[in-house]
């Protein structure tokens, strides 16, 4: 394991830090963010965030990874990591354009044609449009090759029927990236096929979610009929599978890339100074100590962890499935951190409202903290990465895997046979 950047690293390290302190404010090291789960993005924020976007593109840093032609930076994924933990040093706006940038981007390089990539890829850095990932379904998370949403062909173009779900930002997205079923007799990886819809198309209803925060950033994408002509296609018919794999591996390098979910130990020592028990401020308590202890142990551990990751990305590794501890224990300890934050307010903990304090952003942060345990992969998906990755442990029985999946049982066909 490496800890001290190459000269390169610092070098970039130092441009993007000139960079940023030219164009936003410093972050405050306890200073908290609202993960904007409990209110809709307002207009100004979107605008703000365009406008940034738009700035960043102007700069070329907009897509650090991406090659210049596409308005990228032409950067390593190191060096995406460094502009990550820099931007976290400052007051940047929300980031709407990162599904675009790290899902869809990638994946129209990868697997899309030469038209594609020039009538998409540019105008995705430059906050000219927003995507969303329509993956998701009521019966397809974790198994995302189960999903059921039909795509029949008709001609050049190609008629779509289903419902997705969890979509985050599909309430301002201009396009989403789509799996569908093509061929149901086919086993159930083989029949897929990927497009890239226009959500402002006929029969795409989108319905926001309202979560337990408040807010509503993800959605259910209702698909009645919609037109998708088939120069939106991505890869091949039946080869959707693999064209969402690289939606996925990608989608696994953001999670990784060096930004952790929410505020570090530093906000809630903070917190711990600001609230009193039993008569004394509550850092002074043993108790709380002891906690405090513990949670930053675990950020360290987490922490240190995170190296591996990044020695492997310096050295031009891919990053491994030791990603995926990081991932368990980074929103174990969101969850945590939150949970303790609650409990140093004493009865008013239990209040989130503009009164509460620090906005209710702890609450907010709480209450969040179960999403991150789901998203990207859940909880026990990541142990079971670990446990066959990492351990050597005996894979997950996959008994419908060659089956063609409309053969495979589900609850309505065996209750009507
Ligand atoms: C904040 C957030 C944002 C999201 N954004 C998007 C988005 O933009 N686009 C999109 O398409 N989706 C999105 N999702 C959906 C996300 O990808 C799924 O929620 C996730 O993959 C889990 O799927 P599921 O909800 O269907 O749960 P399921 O897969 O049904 O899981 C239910 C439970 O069973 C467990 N389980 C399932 N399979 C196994 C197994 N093999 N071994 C052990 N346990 C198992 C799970 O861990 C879980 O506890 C988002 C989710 C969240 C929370």
């Amino acid at each position: 394991m490496d800890f001290d950047d190459t000269q390169e690293e610092a070098a970039f390290r130092r441009e993007a830090r000139d960079w940023l302190s030219a164009h936003l404010a410093p972050r405050p090291p306890a200073r908290m963010d609202s993960y904007f789960l409990r209110r809709p993005i307002a207009a100004a924020e979107l605008q703000a965030s365009r406008a940034y976007q738009a700035i960043k593109a102007a700069s070329g840093y907009a897509a650090i990874t991406w090659p210049r032609e596409y308005g990228g930076y032409g950067g390593s994924l190191m060096q995406q990591v460094i502009w990550n933990q820099e931007e976290d040093r400052f007051l940047a706006p929300v980031n709407v354009f990162h599904l675009g940038i790290g899902l869809a981007g990638p994946t129209i390089m990868a697997h899309g044609t030469e038209t594609q990539k020039k009538r998409f890829l540019p105008r995705i850095p430059t906050a000219e449009i927003i995507f969303c990932q329509l993956f998701s379904e009521p019966a397809a998370g974790s198994d995302l090759a189960g999903l059921r949403t039909r795509s029949v062909r008709a001609g050049d173009k190609w008629i779509i029927n289903g419902q997705k779900v969890w979509n985050s930002l599909a309430h301002l997205a201009d396009w989403g990236i789509l799996v569908t079923r093509s061929d149901p007799h086919m086993p159930k990886h083989k029949g897929l096929t990927y497009f890239i819809v226009d959500m402002h198309s006929p029969g795409v209803e989108v319905r926001p979610i309202k979560q337990i925060t408040g807010g509503a950033t993800f959605n259910e994408v209702f698909l009645t009929d919609v037109v998708i002509p088939d120069e939106n296609r991505l890869g091949a018919v039946g080869e959707g599978w693999r064209v969402a794999l690289t939606t996925l591996m990608n989608e696994r390098m953001l999670l990784g890339a060096g930004r952790q979910p929410g505020p570090g130990t530093a906000a809630i020592l903070d917190l711990a100074a600001r609230c009193m028990t039993q008569g004394q401020p509550a850092i002074e308590n043993s108790a709380v100590r002891q906690e405090l202890a513990d949670l930053i142990t675990q950020q360290e551990a987490l922490r240190f962890t995170g190296y591996r990751a990044l020695t492997a990305l310096s050295q031009g590794r891919p990053p491994g499935p030791e990603g995926s501890i990081g991932k368990l224990a980074a929103a174990q300890l969101m969850q945590h951190i939150g949970s303790m934050a609650m409990g140093l307010q004493g009865a008013s903990g239990a209040v989130m409202g503009a009164q509460s304090i620090d906005e209710g952003l702890w609450q907010e942060m709480f209450l969040a903290s179960a999403g991150t345990r789901i998203a990207g992969g859940t909880d026990e998906i990541q142990r079971n990465i670990i446990g066959e990755r990492l351990l050597g442990l005996p894979a997950d029985i996959r008994l419908d895997k060659e089956r063609p999946f409309s053969e495979i049982p589900t609850s309505t066909r065996a209750a009507a046979g």
